[in-house]
């Protein structure tokens, strides 16, 4: 009798791959078939039989030894092999984890055409819909981006390379600067990695690898290489890398990473797990190149002003000391007048820095801006509400008294937009409870006095009468 496994037809067949290492049959041999059309290799079996082996499964000491015959009925003899947790790792497309070939250089031109990819003021413009204020931020990243995908898309192998725009966003907390990379990602349509620089550490100590970001892209991109290649990572809180001043211990969590990212953001290739975040036997592993993934990096940087402070107040200093030091002292903003002097002084080396060659810092929001914030991105928090109780039939109104009053509570918090969500959540959960048991409210105005703890909203009912609900009067 046949073995239903034994391949006779070879030649009429498409060429099969192995599951884990991706080489074709050509090149790895002989395919051992397993359920739900699954082929491996026979190095590959080898290799997963010899670490269960060594982690003591398997219940024998020879379990290697004996996989140098194996039939398909001993494999599937061997149960803590799930088989079916292997397929979330598998990508989406066959490909083998080798050097690009001119075909897929082809492919890639396709993913961004240059003639399609959005000018400056047009992604401007896209941002604008959803960030409020940061003009300079997004006119830097706008500029930025466009070049970054101008470079994927051309594809340059002339004398003129043009360099990575990596970019250095600084700014205080809440800003926007995570914001601005998540609708940037979505409007351009490409994967996004966030990663926290904190949890970062060098190769071998407990944390994060850094190339765990790159693992994190591949998933963000469906397993899709090619897709990931040409991806966004962002890593927060990077100031948080700083050198550590005045120690003689080895640095694994800062300075380290600074170094192990060198080759990350300058374009390498780097083997990374499929499907998991770290690698071990069992994981099949993959190559993608960092040569096109746009490296975006934030962080507040809260004693960088300083820094700028005392430069800026040094070469002033001839002669204005004391009315110079006040000005720069009083203001907000001073994150703009950042070199990449002050940012070695704050302990990022002078590589890294030199790799993120785009700076952009952020504005601290103002009152204003905060109160745009909340009534003016599509999404806003305030509509967001408003749609909820539409739903119930209810109109929803907020004050221009309530939303500055909002906007003031928030910029006490020094939370940024963070803030925002914090206190509305505080005076409109009442609300949101009360509203509901009664079928008769038309519309609820939320005014300055109830958030500032003074009374209760505005009530209106859908007929001509107006009762009044905790006790306030009614806005008639
Ligand atoms: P950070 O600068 O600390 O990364 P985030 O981007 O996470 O701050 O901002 C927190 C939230 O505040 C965002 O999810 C967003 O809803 C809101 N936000 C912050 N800045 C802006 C802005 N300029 N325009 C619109 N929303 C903003």
């Amino acid at each position: 009798m046949q073995d239903q496994n034994t391949n006779n037809n070879d030649d009429k067949k498409p060429e099969e791959f192995c599951y884990i290492c991706h080489r074709s049959e050509k090149d790895a041999g002989k395919m051992i078939h397993l359920p739900n059309n699954i082929s491996i290799c026979e190095d590959c079996m080898q290799k997963t039989f010899d670490s269960m082996a060594n982690l003591g499964f398997g219940g024998g000491t020879n379990a290697a030894d004996d996989s140098h015959n194996l039939n398909n009925s001993d494999l599937l003899n061997y149960g803590f092999f799930n088989l079916g947790d292997l397929s979330g790792m598998i990508p989406n497309n066959k490909r083998q984890p080798k050097k690009k070939t001119a075909e897929k250089k082809d492919k890639e031109k396709s993913v961004f055409d240059i003639k399609k990819l959005p000018h400056p003021h047009e992604i401007k413009a896209k941002l604008d819909e959803y960030v409020v204020g940061q003009d300079q931020a997004k006119k830097i990243i706008s500029v930025a981006v466009y070049n970054h995908y101008k470079r994927v898309a051309t594809n340059t192998q002339d004398s003129i390379e043009i360099e990575k725009s990596n970019i250095l966003m600084l700014g205080p907390t809440g800003c926007g600067k995570t914001y601005m990379v998540k609708t940037l990602a979505k409007l351009l349509d490409v994967p996004l990695a966030i990663a926290d620089a904190t949890s970062l550490t060098e190769a071998g100590y407990i944390g994060d690898d850094i190339e765990s970001v790159i693992s994190k892209l591949l998933a963000a991109a469906d397993n899709d290489v090619e897709k990931a290649e040409t991806g966004i990572v962002f890593i927060d809180e990077i100031d948080k890398l700083a050198k550590k001043k005045n120690t003689n211990q080895r640095d694994v969590s800062g300075e380290a990473v600074q170094q192990g990212m060198l080759k990350l953001l300058e374009g390498s290739e780097v083997e990374v797990p499929i499907g998991a975040s770290s690698k071990n036997a069992m994981v099949p592993m993959t190559v993608v190149d960092t040569t096109n993934i746009l490296f975006i990096c934030g962080g507040a940087f809260p004693d960088l002003s300083q820094i700028i402070k005392e430069r800026l107040n040094k070469s002033s200093s001839m002669g204005f000391v004391s009315e110079l030091g006040d000005k720069y002292d009083k203001d907000e903003n001073i994150l703009s007048k950042v070199t990449a002097e002050d940012l070695r002084k704050f302990g990022m080396i002078p590589e890294f820095i030199g790799r993120l060659p785009v700076i952009c810092p952020f504005n601290a929001l103002t009152e204003e801006t905060l109160c745009r914030i909340l009534t003016e991105p599509k999404n806003a928090i305030l509509k967001q509400y408003q749609k909820l109780l539409a739903l119930d039939g209810v109109n929803l109104v907020f004050s221009a008294d309530a939303v500055s009053t909002i906007a003031k509570k928030a910029k006490e918090r020094k939370l940024g937009a963070r803030a925002l969500r914090a206190i509305i959540e505080e005076f409109m959960l009442d609300v949101m409870y009360e509203v509901p048991k009664d079928d008769n409210i038309g519309t609820v105005t939320i005014t300055g006095d109830y958030i500032n703890g003074k009374g209760a909203p505005l009530i209106e009912m859908r007929t001509d009468e107006k009762p009044v609900i905790n006790g306030t009067n009614l806005n008639i």
